[in-house]
């Protein structure tokens, strides 16, 4: 889904660009206002076209992570926009096509160069911006047809796209200005050299199954792995399963974890996991230290310590969830990858950490049989 809707963001950016030539070649109304919108919206769509497309290569990783940190970078973002804004002038002045072509050569290639440049931990942000981008190319389109929906249903998607980007943010304790200039106050740092943590602990199934039926209380917290495996149903039943058996049982949500602001939250909603028990971060967080057994389905940036005690972390300063705190954590994964943002997660060794490696639904699934089983 949100490589998906990335890709759809990249349309409604092409749709832009080609009404604005459109409502420029074709002769009728050409008042200076009509001019500046056609220019204006051809900018906006043009960025939003590129950068929804890197965006997409990102999410699907066929194209890495890590920022493009070309030198200058910031300067050539802003030679952009003055570029822009002097041609806007100019075309509106003495209109000619080829100044509208070099305005549109030069707003792709800021939409590829501004994507490119922010790295994996501030994509989030970058989608909800995008998101943010394709109402206002909406909107542009909607000036420039004269047609007052498009109007009104752009700068509705153009505004609360900018809003929840501006969440989005707070969230990750990221400037929001750092983040829309493309790699403003980051060190361009991804990946650390590897540390090395010492030795892992792996459970089995069963090993797992009995830690539940032992515990009081659970907590969940599912992350990008939980949708790639498509776990939630198995999850939404083990959550079933575990009540019925006494146990307490809540889930904590990362705003940013998955690939799509409100991913989790879509696919427990989906499973029909009730609402009242899916608590967000900050409200879930005082409460790991009274919590027996933790379940991290597929989730790895958004549980990872590093953030809090590594300040040369790609991710320093982000808030966590603090899953290392419960009495036992058993972490469902392939392997002992990094996760999106490419960093080494010291959780996965610590003392109370153990791995159960697999496709996070065969475990879940597994989990629920054995549990069946000690049960007959
Ligand atoms: P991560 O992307 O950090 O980690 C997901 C983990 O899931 C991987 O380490 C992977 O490990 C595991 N996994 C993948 N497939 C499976 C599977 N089939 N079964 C079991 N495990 C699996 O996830 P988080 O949700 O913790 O963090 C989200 C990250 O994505 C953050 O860095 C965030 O900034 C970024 N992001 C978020 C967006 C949003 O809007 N929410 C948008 C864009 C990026 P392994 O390969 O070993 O299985």
């Amino acid at each position: 889904m949100p490589e998906l809707i990335a890709m759809l963001h990249s349309f409604v950016g092409l749709a832009a660009v080609l009404v604005g030539y459109n409502s420029y070649l074709v002769p009728g109304e050409g008042g200076k206002i009509h001019l500046a919108e056609v220019f204006i919206g051809v900018f906006i769509g043009a960025v939003t076209f590129t950068g929804s497309i890197i965006a997409f290569l990102k999410l699907s990783a066929r194209m890495k992570s890590a920022p493009l940190m070309l030198p200058g970078h910031n300067y050539i973002n802003l030679g952009a926009i003055v570029a822009f804004l002097g041609l806007t002038v100019w075309f509106v002045l003495a209109p000619a096509l080829w100044l509208l072509v070099l305005m549109t050569v030069i707003a792709l290639a800021l939409g590829l160069h501004l994507v490119a440049s922010i790295g994996g931990g501030d994509m989030p942000v970058v989608v909800s911006m995008l998101n943010s981008y394709s109402g206002w190319a909406a909107a542009a389109a909607g000036f420039m047809l004269n047609n007052d929906l498009l109007i009104i249903t752009g700068a509705l998607v153009g505004s609360s796209g900018a809003y929840l980007s501006y969440i989005m943010c707070e969230a990750m304790n990221r400037s929001f200005l750092s983040v829309i200039a493309g790699g403003f106050g980051s060190d361009g740092a991804i990946t650390g050299p590897a540390v090395d943590y010492g030795e892992h602990r792996e459970i089995s199934v069963e090993g797992a199954a009995e830690l539940l039926e032992e515990a009081k209380s659970v907590i969940i917290t599912p992350g990008y792995g939980m949708a790639v495996a498509q776990a939630q149903y198995p999850v939404a039943e083990l959550t079933t399963k575990l009540r019925a058996m006494g146990i307490k049982v809540r889930f904590g949500i990362h705003p940013v974890a998955g690939r799509l602001p409100g991913h989790m939250n879509v696919l427990l909603a989906e499973a029909k996991v009730p609402y009242d028990i899916v608590l967000e971060m900050d409200e879930i967080n005082p409460d790991f230290d009274d919590t027996d057994v933790v379940l991290v389905i597929g989730a790895n940036d958004t549980v990872n310590p590093a953030a809090l005690d590594d300040p040369t972390s790609p991710i320093a300063g982000m808030p966590v969830l603090e899953v290392w705190k419960a009495r036992n954590v058993i972490v469902f994964k392939r392997s002992m990858n990094a996760g999106y943002a490419g960093v080494q997660n010291p959780l996965f060794y610590k003392e109370n950490a153990q791995m159960l490696f697999g496709d996070a639904k065969v475990r879940v699934e597994d989990i629920i049989q054995a549990l069946a089983m000690t049960r007959v």
